[in-house]
């Protein structure tokens, strides 16, 4: 059995809303630990292009995430992989993490963990996974050089990814259930004007069908007019939300009914010590910004915490 690490402040997750809690934390000379079940940076990794994030026109979502890691790292804040299980919540205000890679002792907690793609529940989407059903452009579009995909939702997510395969595959066709576009207009007008994108409405993909080793076609149904077709598509991305990764916590209460975390204006959930950060929260705009604000008000929050215990407040 490996030994309990101590720190003043553990924090799950490493994307933007964790890896500026650390900086913040560490600068502020708290012993700081960032664990990850994955490597850091979170869905910053997934974005092919930020354009939204002050300081750059453009910078590749990977590239931001290794600036931010510097930035994070440069007080002594440490990275680990590990995927954390459960927080229990000790007599003496200490919280212990518990991670398939051994447990981490501390008094403050930032809960970062973000979110994660809802999946669709259509036969073939669990089957298919890996062989042509994806929920990462980034990642996988050019498997499907030459082809044609089709993509699922109508949210920014569903057209900013839709724009960007466009650009490596043959032709886009954009599955909408709704009679319009949840995305912005700004990502809307690029889609629209893209000769190799189409966007059809009113309809839902039933299913995803295949022969055993790639996907083939998908099957669809119009629901205003009723009608079933089969489409042929060699790759179906998925972007229908988000749904957050606070499962492992749900021991903690801290969420509301769609588990998403309810913090304060100073990021502290109804247990003290523990503090969340980013999209994990309920808020309206998900966004690396609005992430990073938060972290940063999560670090400061965890030094104020650390810093009353340690002087016997
Ligand atoms: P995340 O980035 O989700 O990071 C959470 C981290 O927690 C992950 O690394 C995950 O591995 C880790 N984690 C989760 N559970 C555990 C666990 N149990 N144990 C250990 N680690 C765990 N925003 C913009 O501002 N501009 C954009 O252009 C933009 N494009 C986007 C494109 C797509 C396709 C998507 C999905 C989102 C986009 N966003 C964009 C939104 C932006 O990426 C998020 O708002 C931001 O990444 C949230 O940061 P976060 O740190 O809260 O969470
Ligand atoms: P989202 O905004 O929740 O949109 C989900 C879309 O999927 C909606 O169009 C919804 O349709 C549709 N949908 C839901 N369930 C469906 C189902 N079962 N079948 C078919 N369609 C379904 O999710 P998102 O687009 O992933 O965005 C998530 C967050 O990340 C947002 O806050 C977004 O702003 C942010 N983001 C930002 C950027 C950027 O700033 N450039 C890029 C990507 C994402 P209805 O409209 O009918 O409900």
């Amino acid at each position: 059995m490996s030994e309990t690490k101590q720190y003043d402040v553990i924090i799950i997750g490493a994307g933007p809303a964790g890896m500026t809690a650390a900086t913040y934390a560490s600068r502020a000379e708290l012993k700081t630990i960032m664990i990850d079940q994955g490597i850091y940076g979170g869905q910053m990794n997934n974005t092919a292009d930020v354009e939204n994030y002050p300081g750059y026109n453009n910078i590749k979502g990977p590239d931001l995430a290794e600036k931010m890691y510097a930035s994070s790292t440069q007080f002594g804040a440490e990275y680990t992989f590990g995927e954390v299980s459960s927080v229990e919540v000790l007599d003496n205000n200490e919280k212990m993490v518990h991670t398939d890679m051994g447990d981490y002792q501390a008094p403050a907690v930032i809960v970062a963990t973000g979110s994660e793609h809802v999946h669709l529940g259509v036969d073939g989407e669990e089957d298919y996974q890996g062989k042509g059903v994806s929920y990462c452009a980034v990642c996988d579009a050019a498997f499907f050089k030459g082809e044609g995909v089709a993509v699922v939702g109508g949210g920014d997510s569903a057209v900013e990814e839709g724009l960007y395969l466009a650009d490596v595959v043959d032709h886009v066709t954009i599955f909408v259930r709704g009679d319009r576009l949840k995305a912005q207009p700004i990502l809307q007008q690029r889609a629209m004007k893209k000769d190799n994108i189409e966007f059809v409405f009113n309809t839902e993909v039933t299913s995803i069908n295949g022969n055993g080793e790639e996907v083939q076609s998908v099957n669809l149904h119009n629901n205003k007019t009723g009608a079933d077709s089969t489409f042929e598509a060699a790759g179906v991305f998925i972007y229908i939300g988000l749904k957050p990764n606070t499962e492992k916590f749900a021991d903690l209460n801290i969420t509301n009914e769609h588990g998403w975390v309810i913090a304060d204006e100073t990021m502290q959930t109804k247990v003290p010590g523990i503090f969340a950060a980013g999209d994990v929260l309920v808020k309206e705009l998900r966004q690396i910004t609005t992430a990073i604000g938060d972290g940063g008000q999560a670090g400061q929050s965890a030094y104020n915490y650390v810093s009353a215990l340690k002087a016997g407040q």
